[in-house]
């Protein structure tokens, strides 16, 4: 546990309570306070990572199976049509608890909608520039 000032470290690791879907040796899943929708659920890790950057790789490559579970689950469960799975990194990405977390957000006909971004304009000159400048970065 990363600190007594982190709230997804106190609730990943039961200090305190949440509406727990799932658990495991590395992980917790819970009940989002604030649902997008009905059974919107968070994936908490219970080591602390501040975002996707710092996950470890061997967490990395459980989390992802997790939340496939969770998404099957919720089309079972709770009858959604489909499910989104979305991770923000930093706060100008919309992150506002600084504890690595994966929403997996259930999807029903009929609503309720979701903010999603608005597609932009490109061209293929600036597709060329924009790739080789990430491909760089990666190197
Ligand atoms: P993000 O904006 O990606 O950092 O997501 C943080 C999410 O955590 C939001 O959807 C909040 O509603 C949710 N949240 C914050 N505090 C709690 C809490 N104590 N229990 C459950 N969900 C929480
Ligand atoms: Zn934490």
């Amino acid at each position: 546990m990363k600190s007594d000032n982190c709230i997804f470290c106190k609730i990943a690791n039961g200090v305190i309570p949440s509406t727990t879907v799932y658990e495991d040796d590395d992980f917790r899943a819970i009940l989002d306070l604030g649902p997008a929708a009905k059974g919107h659920t968070l994936i908490l890790p219970k080591e602390h990572f501040d975002d996707v950057t710092e996950l470890s790789e061997e967490l990395a490559r459980k989390v992802l199976p997790i939340a496939a579970k969770l998404g099957k689950a919720m089309k079972t469960g709770l009858g959604c049509a489909g499910f989104n799975l979305v991770q923000n990194n930093g706060a100008e990405a919309g992150q506002t608890v600084m504890h690595f977390h994966l929403h997996v957000i259930p999807r029903y006909e009929g609503g309720p909608e979701i903010a999603s971004w608005i597609p932009g304009e490109t061209t293929p000159e600036e597709m060329k520039e924009t790739a080789e400048k990430i491909r760089a970065a990666l190197k």
